[in-house]
């Protein structure tokens, strides 16, 4: 029988987080997930599960670098007969946050794909190096493997050129490689089609706003299957208002903070990215710690909250007029599956688009797709959990097999 396996890393600036999946019969049956965090640090620290026997191994202590963490997570999988050795892998499958306009799928691996995915580090200098780091600790440990790159970018190469393209002089844009590339690709690639899923629709035939809002937010128009237009652009700093990126705002506040308020470029960058969005309106980035404090009366936490809605509510509103007719809004990730208070305040007021939220459906808590509108409702709005593991070793598998035969 031919190897079925997929381990799936997702290698960043200082964590390590994987699966190993079985894909026989395109199940994605998982039977190891795990991570090791903190990494570089004194305090790292990883967590094991073997799904089999629901037992968790925990470590703590120093985890030097990308390669220590790697050779760590391959320690751990061999404890169980499942190490990057076993006759049953098929393949790495790797996460790749940038891969510009060249990678429009899945790719397997090799010399020049590695210097193109480095070519890339000017647009992603926090992702592209550690997921270039895990790619190469991991060809190390098992040259002869299958490894296959899946970029968040991907799904969104199909946006057309009046949505990808920002209005600044096209010379400059070109020589720089200034576009708008959108991220979380693959998880809006399988939450739309879930939704079709759910809706009992072929994708090929379905509409659908797709809300991934986790600590990083993005949302996207998709038509019949097809990006055509997401909120995240040149890097993940443009959009929604996220936990700690500030989302869309006028382009000169930089030029302000740098002449007026005398920062560095590098300080703009921080601040922007790590200490705005929620955390820099509020103190909090977690949705579950801002509704707590908004029940106390914290006008604060109430404000961040109300800002968040009203960007999510206009992207809302402008993919609907993108997309002319919309089957459905789905909502996903860690805040779109699990805040009501989201939910429920994003679709408020949208009766006139045929969109509305069930009280009752929206207050059930559930780890399964489902719908949250009540019935008949002109538009389906949904929950829709976000497995991007699971995609990523689906795509993985399909590309090695097709190369098989
Ligand atoms: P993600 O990046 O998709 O893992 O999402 C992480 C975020 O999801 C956290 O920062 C929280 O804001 C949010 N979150 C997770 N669980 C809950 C919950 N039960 N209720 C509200 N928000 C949650």
């Amino acid at each position: 029988m031919s190897p079925s396996r997929v381990l799936v890393l997702n290698s960043g600036s200082s964590s390590v987080k994987y699966q190993l999946l079985d894909m026989r019969e395109g199940a994605g049956t998982r039977l190891a997930v795990g991570l090791v965090e903190r990494i570089g640090e004194q305090t790292s620290r990883s967590r094991h599960t073997v799904l089999a026997t629901g037992a968790t191994r925990e470590h703590s202590g120093p985890v030097a670098d990308d390669e220590a963490a790697l050779k760590a997570v391959a320690g751990e999988l061999a404890k169980d007969g499942l190490g990057l050795d076993s006759p049953e892998l098929a393949a790495i499958g790797h996460r790749v946050v940038h891969g510009g306009m060249f990678f429009t799928e899945p790719t397997v691996i090799d010399d020049e794909v590695l210097t193109e995915i480095e070519r890339l580090i000017p647009v992603a200098p926090l992702h592209n190096p550690a997921n270039l780091t895990g790619i190469r600790t991991a060809m190390a440990l098992r040259p002869d493997l299958p490894q296959v790159a899946v970029f968040d970018t991907a799904f969104h190469t199909a946006m057309p050129e009046h949505a990808a393209r920002y209005a600044i002089d096209t010379k400059i844009a070109d020589r720089h490689r200034i576009r708008r590339y959108g991220f979380h690709g693959t998880s809006h690639a399988f939450v739309s089609r879930a939704t079709a899923k759910l809706l009992g629709k072929d994708p090929a035939h379905t509409n659908v706003i797709v809300l991934h809002l986790g600590n990083g937010a993005s949302a996207s128009a998709v038509r019949g299957g097809r990006c055509v237009d997401t909120s995240m652009g040149l890097t993940p700093l443009e959009g929604l208002v996220m936990g700690t990126r500030s989302g869309d705002l006028d382009p000169a506040v930089i030029f302000h903070l740098a002449r007026v308020g005398g920062m560095a470029m590098d300080e703009i960058d921080t601040l922007l990215n790590k200490g705005s969005g929620l955390f820099g309106l509020c103190g909090d980035n977690d949705m579950r710690e801002i509704d707590r404090r908004i029940a106390e009366g914290d006008k604060a936490a109430r404000l961040a909250f109300d800002i968040y809605i009203h960007r999510l509510k206009k992207y809302i509103g402008a993919y609907y007029a993108v997309l002319g007719r919309v089957d459905a809004v789905a909502f996903t990730a860690g805040v779109g599956e699990n805040a009501v208070s989201v939910r429920e305040a994003a679709v408020a007021g949208l009766d006139g688009l045929g969109l509305a939220v069930d009280g009752a459906l929206n207050a059930v808590r559930d780890d399964g797709p489902r719908l949250i509108s009540p019935a008949h409702a002109r538009v389906a709005v949904a929950v829709v959990p976000t497995d991007e593991e699971l995609e990523i070793a689906t795509q993985t598998y399909a590309l090695v097999g097709k190369e098989r035969r």
